[in-house]
């Protein structure tokens, strides 16, 4: 039973995105990795709220 494809696919989609707001600009969006900047101002500082 190798079903590894479906597991790998389903976690890529969805552990790998998490919301974030950008404490300096208020954006919000959806970002991926350990180091998020914000897209809008380039900021690192950032608050994870999903
Ligand atoms: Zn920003």
């Amino acid at each position: 039973m190798c079903s590894v494809g479906d597991v790998v696919g389903i976690d890529v989609k969805t552990l790998s995105t998490s919301e974030y707001e950008c404490l300096d600009c208020n954006n919000k969006f959806k970002g991926i990795g350990k180091r998020v900047k914000c897209p809008a101002c380039k900021s690192s500082n950032v608050n994870k709220i999903g």
